[in-house]
């Protein structure tokens, strides 16, 4: 039986909740169709956890742009709804002086994109915030922070639902094509359905794409690549008490210490180009940490990282090509009224979770914002 809806929102990870928050809040009917039997069970589950200030992306794109934004709404979202969060501040730091140029460039960008509180510091400075760091200078934002993911995940389905939207688990979207008014599509599990929907919103994470290629008539879709990132955790305390960054690398920001709401140190991620969705951590990975966090904290002792785990990045760019910004495509980009599809939602996206919830918002023509 085909039956009728306003908007579906395909996923319901942080993205997916995000935007059937915002859809919601507008006055939709919105139904979010999950594969998996929880919210948040990949890429959202699998990251850093940093609110980051919006510093390493190129001027002008989606990713410097909604990462600044997306970050002050998230504060003030986490600070309104007592999701636990901190403003721990973070040093990116030169180990050596050749690094130095590349990280002013940093500083640049960062300002350019509107970062406004970055701070030089010689390392003799950057030591008195951090007296077991070894460096040549440092970079401090004030502004990155740490949240917890999980019940910020977990707020934005409470509103998301408040606000009258459903959320159907264990209920993949197999496919789908344009109808008389919308998008028709097939949902599979336990009970499959047949929905014609005004408006389809593919928030599917690692799987975009690939749904996108189920759509029919969809266009502009991008190739789908698989950069796996992972941790090794601390035994012990954390000698840092902010973030700490190396310059960053292709693919991802360096093997940098980060630290979770619980106080947990953890290094990672790192960059492996995949095939396949494992999320195994290989122990053997642990010799080039040692190596890697040494340059900028030589008194990492033997033996004190343990395996972690790992997270996956959807990219939608090959290993050899500069990094892609966010795609968010609506129905003029996907060629199918009523379709809009997200794809490379990597880094920043959890940090610009409320500002892509806004920029779909925009692509479908709804009205004004519901930052936080
Ligand atoms: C290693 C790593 C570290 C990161 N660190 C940070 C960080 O510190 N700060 C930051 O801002 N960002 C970070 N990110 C990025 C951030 O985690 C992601 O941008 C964000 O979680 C993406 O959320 P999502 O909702 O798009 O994807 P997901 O969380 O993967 O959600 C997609 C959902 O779609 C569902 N789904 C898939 N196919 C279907 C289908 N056919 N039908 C129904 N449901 C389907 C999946 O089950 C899943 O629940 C990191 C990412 C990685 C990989």
């Amino acid at each position: 039986m085909t039956e009728r809806a306003d908007c579906a929102v395909i996923g319901a990870g942080v993205v997916g909740l995000a935007v059937a928050r915002r859809l919601a809040l507008a006055g939709r009917e919105v139904v979010v169709l999950e594969a998996a039997d929880a919210i948040g069970t990949e890429i959202s589950s699998r990251n850093s956890e940093v609110i980051h200030a919006g510093i390493y992306y190129p001027t002008g794109s989606l990713k410097a742009r909604l990462c600044v934004a997306g970050k002050e709404a998230l504060y003030a979202y986490c600070a309104a709804r007592g999701v636990p969060h901190k403003r721990l501040g973070k040093l990116i730091v030169a180990t050596n002086p050749r690094e130095e140029a590349g990280l002013a460039a940093l500083r640049a960008k960062g300002e350019a994109n509107g970062v406004r509180d970055l701070a030089w510091l010689s390392a003799a400075e950057a030591r008195r915030l951090e007296p077991a760091l070894s460096c040549t200078a440092a970079l401090l934002s004030p502004s990155t922070g740490i949240l917890d993911s999980h019940a910020y995940m977990l707020s934005l389905q409470g509103e998301a639902e408040a606000a009258g939207a459903a959320i159907a688990f264990e209920t993949p979207l197999l496919r789908g094509e344009p109808a008389a008014g919308g998008v028709a599509i097939e949902t599979g599990g336990a009970a499959p359905m047949r929905l014609v929907c005004n408006l389809v919103v593919n928030c599917a994470g690692l799987d975009a794409p690939a749904l996108s290629r189920r759509i029919a008539g969809a266009r502009n879709v991008p190739a789908d690549h698989l950069a796996k990132g992972s941790y090794f955790t601390l035994s012990g305390r954390s000698p840092f008490a902010r973030l700490v960054y190396p310059m960053p690398e292709p693919g991802g920001l360096g093997v940098h210490l980060t630290i979770d709401m619980a106080g947990q140190a953890r290094f990672g991620p790192d960059v492996e180009w995949v095939r396949a969705r494992d999320y195994a951590v290989d122990v053997r990975r642990a010799e080039k940490f040692y190596a890697a966090i040494r340059t900028y904290w030589p008194a990492l002792p033997d033996g004190a990282l343990a395996p972690g785990y790992s997270g996956i990045r959807p990219k939608i760019g090959a290993p050899d090509a500069p990094a892609a910004d966010f795609l968010i495509h609506g129905p003029a980009e996907t060629g199918v009224p009523g379709y809009a599809a997200l794809y490379g939602i990597e880094s920043p996206g959890l940090t610009a979770s409320l500002a892509i919830a806004d920029a779909v918002a925009g692509k479908l023509g709804l009205a004004a914002p519901v930052l936080a």
